[in-house]
């Protein structure tokens, strides 16, 4: 997969050089480039930003160096054969709310890019051009307010990027997550057995796979219940197994 991004912030994206992303890059699974939008300003000042047509507080991202910056990235992109036209996804409040769900639908995609806003926003009209070169989706991290994009991008980059296959060396442990099935996980131990008056549940240390799956469905269950009932709405209750209360 290659993923591009635009930003006034290259230096926001380092920790993508870091842990799992970082050596998938190096293992050439994963191509990640970030751009200086401000190199594609053409003033002294290297200017970004200007002040909204109708007034208003704030500045407004000024369309050209974005157009300047998404034309270098396709040049630079030599798409093989076949390849789907590449994805651009703007960050924003006011977009679609990213999930695992999306999470998983981009990490089929050949070619992200994705372009940081900062002030309050891009001029809208650099979406309505950018939908001739490319697929255009605003997504949402979240239902708050953060002051550019980089940030959300480097939570979507992770997300997509451990669900690339080979990024993630054990492939199962994708398969028992948080959001896999649209239940939380269960509740995780490691040794020693008791630590500070507090014991690992008697099930685990049993031996007895099929008890320890249905243990482990019912916590899924209860803890859904308990921090997200919202989740529950659109789960399936009929297809949980029996729940095993005896632990
Ligand atoms: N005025 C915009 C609004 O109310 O929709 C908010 C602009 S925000 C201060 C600046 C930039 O931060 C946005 O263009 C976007 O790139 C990013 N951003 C802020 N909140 C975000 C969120 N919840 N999800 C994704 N990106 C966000």
């Amino acid at each position: 997969m290659r993923i591009d991004v635009v930003s006034i912030f290259p230096e926001y994206l380092q920790p993508l050089t870091l842990s799992l992303i970082g050596k998938a890059r190096q293992d050439g699974l994963l191509s990640l480039d970030v751009h200086d939008l401000r190199d594609f300003t053409t003033d002294r000042h290297r200017t970004v930003d200007d002040t909204p047509y109708g007034g208003g507080a704030g500045m407004v991202m000024k369309p050209e160096p974005w157009a300047q910056a998404l034309e270098s990235v396709l040049d630079a992109a030599e798409p093989a054969e076949g390849a789907r036209r590449p994805l651009l996804i703007v960050p924003s409040p006011a977009g679609a709310r990213f999930t695992q769900a999306m999470a998983y639908e981009l990490a089929e995609e050949d070619h992200l890019v994705f372009a940081c806003g900062r002030y309050e926003g891009i001029d809208e009209r650099v979406l309505d051009w950018s939908r001739e070169h490319f697929d255009v989706r605003p997504v949402s991290l979240g239902d708050y307010v953060l002051n550019g994009g980089e940030v959300a991008v480097m939570a979507m980059v992770e997300a997509i990027g451990r669900l690339v296959p080979g990024v993630v060396g054990n492939a199962e442990s994708l398969v028992e997550e948080s959001h896999s099935d649209g239940l939380l996980e269960y509740p995780v131990y490691t040794k020693p057995s008791a630590w500070r008056g507090h014991e690992v549940p008697e099930v685990l240390l049993s031996g007895n796979h099929g008890k320890i799956a249905r243990w482990r469905r019912h916590q899924q269950f209860e803890r859904t219940a308990a921090r997200r009932p919202d989740l529950l709405e659109d789960f399936d209750a009929g297809s949980l197994p029996g729940a095993d209360r005896e632990a």
